[in-house]
């Protein structure tokens, strides 16, 4: 059996030279993947920054600091797909602001028409905050939610949401937005319908090392029970336009401790996905050493972290990410969006 980490040894690795660490996190990856580093070729949607909610770290709603609200009616959204499927995407990537005004028909109808067009694109859509609130919004039971979603073609769920489990935390950074006990279950429904998800963790505010690990020791928990996780995903907090007053931005060690921590503690979760939207690609292409083995996709746009300073808005081309993972001494491979592989470049 191989070596599981219990909370104050998880913790303690923080203390760790950082290339000690990162070294016992490659060794876990290359056993596994060996050079291998997988992405997707997909497009984020976000058809909406209408919110009810009010998190602090968000930059991306319509208030005050952005007021510039949108929502996209199902036509845009549909050529917004076709333009993009023309170009070889596998993925979409659909999270909205929880919009009260928009209507159950809007949130769940589009997934429809998506699937009838181009039933051969996978569907990733509604975070466990958005499923929340359309439970709520519509009263509707949890269950029910997941089971519209199936119908109506979603074919997996993104890990948003979860930002940091710890309650203390989470009360003062996004209070009255899903909780960390409802998110959890949530996911465990999903996957009880033998459905897959990813689970993140938005770190680099005002949470300690602690809860960081106390969020990933809640995953690898849920992990053991249901195997529903395909990866996790440490989120770097993005610090302009928004509520939450930060001073000190994490520092590329304190990232790259992360990543590492997280590839040794969730032993039970596939993948690590050093999301270049929020660590840099610079960042990120170094992360492979540090345990990580995907690096998302070329997204095209993106509009929620880079509405809080990320360079993230126009996606990146895909002959230039392959060209920058390859350069980095690791092995491109292309992935569907269940990690099945399509394509060594
Ligand atoms: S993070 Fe999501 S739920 Fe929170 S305010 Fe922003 S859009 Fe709304």
């Amino acid at each position: 059996m191989e070596k599981r980490y219990d909370f104050k040894e998880a913790l303690k690795l923080y203390d760790m030279d950082l290339f000690e660490l990162g070294k016992l996190a490659k060794e876990e990856r290359v056993k596994r993947y060996g050079k291998k580093s997988f992405f997707n070729i997909n497009r984020h949607i976000n058809p909406t920054n209408i919110c009810k909610d009010v998190c602090q770290f968000c930059a991306f709603s319509a208030t005050r600091k952005n007021p510039n609200p949108y929502m996209m009616s199902h036509e845009e959204i549909l050529n917004i797909v076709s333009e993009a499927s023309k170009r070889g995407i596998k993925e979409v990537h659909i999270v909205s602001a929880h919009n009260k005004d928009a209507g159950l028909d809007w949130y769940m109808g589009i997934f429809r028409k998506i699937k009838d067009k181009f039933p051969h694109i996978h569907i990733k859509a509604l975070t466990a905050a958005e499923v929340n609130f359309l439970a709520k919004e519509y009263s509707l039971s949890y269950d029910k939610v997941l089971d519209m979603m199936i119908e109506n073609g979603v074919d997996s769920m993104p890990g948003g949401g979860a930002e940091i489990f710890d309650e203390e935390i989470r009360n003062r950074i996004c209070k009255g937005k899903v909780s960390s006990k409802e998110w959890l279950e949530i996911h465990k429904l999903w996957h009880k319908r033998g459905r897959k998800s990813n689970a993140t963790m938005l770190f680099g505010h005002i949470e300690k090392r602690a809860h960081r690990i106390d969020h990933m020791m809640r995953i690898r928990d849920l992990q053991d029970e249901t195997g529903g996780f395909n990866a996790f995903i440490p989120l770097v907090y993005q610090r302009e336009n928004n509520y939450l007053k930060v001073k000190d931005f994490p520092s590329s060690q304190e990232i790259l401790k992360t990543i590492a921590i997280s590839r040794l503690v969730l032993d039970n979760v596939p993948h690590i996905k050093a999301y270049w939207v929020t660590s840099t690609i610079n960042l990120s292409l170094v992360a492979q050493e540090f345990g990580a083995d995907d690096l998302d996709g070329t997204i095209e746009r993106e509009s929620i972290n880079s509405a809080a300073g990320a360079n993230s808005k126009n996606g990146m081309a895909l002959e230039d990410f392959v060209y920058l993972i390859k350069n980095s001494g690791f092995i491109p491979v292309e992935r569907d969006s269940l990690y099945n592989e399509i394509k060594v470049w």
